[in-house]
């Protein structure tokens, strides 16, 4: 045997030992506590490696340090013990995704939760992934309804945009949430909803209205509640991203609410507390913002080449009192195309949905918006603000001009017809219909008091005997549209006076 031989012989030995080595690292639980397992002698461990350990629990790295790796317990760890063996798997943290999984409710490790047994995956996703690249991507250009008529006509959002919903406890915002979800019926966008650190009767609640609406068949509910610990929490919403990300790699457009993100903020700050990580103010702001704009920038709208697709993202934060000028909350604003911002004030004088259209925008939504409702709510932004204004103002005023009192009755009107209750979303024509009617002075002979009665009756009306024009406008709008709309206006106005 020559030399050489050997040499060459021996290399291929230490390559494929390595090889082998790597996979099978085996490493002891050195202290476990809290959930937490300082595990040593996994020297290659990588960031968010899927840790095996006895009784066929898992844990997750999240600490990597020089001789020993911090490791979060995925659910019980009451059975772990100090000397246990801890083995590397070398996969980063996935979850079972698929069709099947629509109509049901899981954990964060894509078990289900909801009794009616064992889900048939089609495959596998990790739950921490890079977000797509620039040029994988396409601008937002179709519309993505909410069936909540201020925010379709003046905040409108498109596929593929992530915008905030945003204000204090008990202001709506869920409300706004499930509402855009029910309003996707027929509309072929898959609802991934992932309530974090939640009540589970608030769930319990949630998931009723969804099935009462008819909306849970296209929808995956992905629970982490208050008392299943930090460890789930901190993963439902890259979990629940990772179910969406299977829908749009198919080419579907999938809508996702994180329920709420102040809650999966303060699940970290309790890891990373566990983690021994430094309990600093300095350290932590910075950690949040790359958790947060790690998992906003998977929402996407994917290029034509890739087959398109899309993830429309709308996080929740609650706000402390109104300020949203907190570091979380101002992080998540930057990091969006856009808030939706709830007031209580408003809330408790009825204004409901409680938006504040003057702090509220839509970066890119306007481009998505469907043409007859953008004509119809044109200035209506803009309109509103001076309203406010002047309403204000007026309040020590003691006469009026006939200007100024006829543009404060009319936004009188428009104030009262961006009202609406929970859970009705409407559809897309019948709301640029009100809109057109409010911004055209059709409700200016309505009392104030009696607004909401002709918002049902021209709601039946129009679902009645109006169906081809809805359709129309729905469809586009120019000036054929604009007369047969009138028409029906007209007519609706002859049978109800
Ligand atoms: P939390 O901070 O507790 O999560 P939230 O901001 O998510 O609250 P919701 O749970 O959506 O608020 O709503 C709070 C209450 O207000 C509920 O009882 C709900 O029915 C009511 N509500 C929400 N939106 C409207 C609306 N548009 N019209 C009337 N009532 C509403
Ligand atoms: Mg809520």
């Amino acid at each position: 045997m020559s030399a050489q031989f050997l040499i060459k012989n021996l290399k291929e030995k230490i390559m494929n030992f390595e090889a082998v080595s790597d996979v099978t690292e085996v490493g002891q639980v050195v202290d476990i506590r809290d959930g937490i397992a300082r595990i040593s002698g996994l020297k290659n461990c990588f960031m968010s490696e899927m840790i095996e350990l006895p009784g066929g629990s898992s844990a997750i790295a999240l600490n990597l340090e020089a001789d020993s790796v911090g490791a979060v317990v995925l659910g019980d760890f009451g059975n772990i013990k100090e000397g246990d063996v801890a083995k590397r798997t070398g996969k980063v943290l996935s979850l079972p995704v698929g069709k099947n999984f629509l109509g049901r409710v899981i954990d964060p490790l894509g078990l289900p939760i909801d009794g009616k047994g064992a889900i048939k995956n089609d495959g596998e996703y990790p739950m921490e992934r890079p977000a797509l690249g620039v040029i994988d991507r396409q601008t937002v250009n179709q519309s993505l309804q909410t069936g909540i008529k201020s925010i379709d006509a003046m905040i409108p959002i498109g596929r593929g945009q992530r915008e905030l919903i945003i204000g204090d406890r008990q202001t709506g915002k869920t409300t706004i949430a499930l509402d855009t979800i029910i309003n996707q019926k027929g509309q072929g966008v898959v609802c991934v909803y992932v309530a974090i650190g939640q009540k589970k009767s608030k769930i319990a609640r949630a998931i009723k209205t969804l099935e009462d609406k008819g909306a849970m068949n296209y929808t995956i509910v992905v629970f982490a509640g208050a008392s299943e610990g930090p460890a789930l929490s901190f993963l439902a919403p890259y979990a629940g991203t990772a179910m969406a990300e299977y829908f749009m790699e198919k080419g579907k457009d999938a809508l996702i609410i994180y329920d709420d993100l102040s809650k999966h903020a303060a699940s970290y700050r309790e890891l990373s507390l566990l983690l021994r990580r430094p309990s600093g103010r300095e350290a932590y702001p910075g950690d949040v913002f790359y958790l947060h704009s790690r998992l906003l920038e998977r929402g996407a709208r994917r290029s034509k080449e890739l087959g398109g697709g899309s993830i429309t993202a709308l996080p929740i934060i609650e706000t402390q009192a109104g300020d949203i000028s907190a570091y979380i909350p101002t992080n998540v604003i930057s990091i969006t195309d856009g808030q939706i911002f709830l007031e209580t004030d408003l809330f408790n004088k009825g204004v409901r949905p409680a938006i504040n259209v003057g702090l509220s925008v839509s970066r890119v939504g306007g481009s998505a918006q469907i043409k007859s409702m953008k004509k119809a709510a044109g200035k209506m932004k803009l309109d509103l603000a001076q309203y406010l204004e002047l309403e204000a103002f007026s309040q020590f005023a003691s006469d009026m001009d006939a200007e100024t009192k006829k543009t404060l009755e009319r936004g009188k009107r428009i104030m009262e017809i961006l009202k609406q209750g929970p859970n009705s979303p409407i559809r897309a024509g019948l709301q640029a219909a009100i809109i057109y009617a409010a911004n055209n002075g059709y409700l200016d002979a309505v009392e104030i008091d009696k607004i909401a009665e002709w918002e049902e009756k021209f709601k039946d009306f129009m679902a009645g005997s109006k169906e081809e024009v809805l359709k129309e406008v729905e469809k586009s709008w120019d000036e054929q549209i604009e007369k047969l709309l009138k028409d029906a206006l007209e007519e609706f106005k002859q049978i109800n006076s």
